[in-house]
């Protein structure tokens, strides 16, 4: 897509530390890291949020996400890792390109869990909750 950040990348018109790459993902390090080795993992199709995704990419993308932490892992002795997404704009998306988040954690590194994130309990209670979701079309 024209003017997007991510698809120039994978057009290689920006420049990027990549990483990892198949035929339908790429990975490369964040230009303004959060930790060391801060990647992100992308589809080279233009695709804004996950659901847009087809499943086969998905099952791809999260396949590729396990090996870049392999590789951190190995090279950067990782002791742990976050995994996340920014999955629309309400959720802080800034490039309109799905992209995976691979953090490496450290002990000791200060850094809080994925549940940090936000702070913003239901008024209803989980099981009414629950019935809500269980009740829509994509219920298997
Ligand atoms: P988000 O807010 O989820 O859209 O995050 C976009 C991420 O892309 C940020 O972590 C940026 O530092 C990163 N980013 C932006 N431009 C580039 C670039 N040219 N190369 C690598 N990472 C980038
Ligand atoms: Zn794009």
């Amino acid at each position: 897509m024209e003017n997007c950040i991510f698809c120039k990348i994978v057009d290689g018109k920006i420049e990027s530390e990549k990483i990892y790459e198949t035929a339908s993902i790429i990975s490369f390090l964040d230009i303004n890291p959060k930790a060391p080795g801060h990647s992100l993992v992308i589809p080279k199709e233009h695709v804004e949020i996950l659901t847009e995704l087809e499943d086969e990419l998905a099952c791809e993308i999260f396949k590729v996400t396990k090996r870049v932490e392999e590789m951190l892992k190995e090279s950067l002795d990782a002791d742990a890792f976050t995994i996340g997404i920014n999955d629309g704009k309400a959720a802080g998306q800034e490039i309109p390109h799905l992209h995976i988040n691979v953090l490496p954690r450290f002990m000791g590194n200060g850094g809080k869990p994925i549940h940090s994130v936000v702070k913003n309990p239901p008024k209803e209670e989980v099981p009414k909750i629950a019935e809500k979701i269980r009740k829509t079309s994509i219920s298997p």
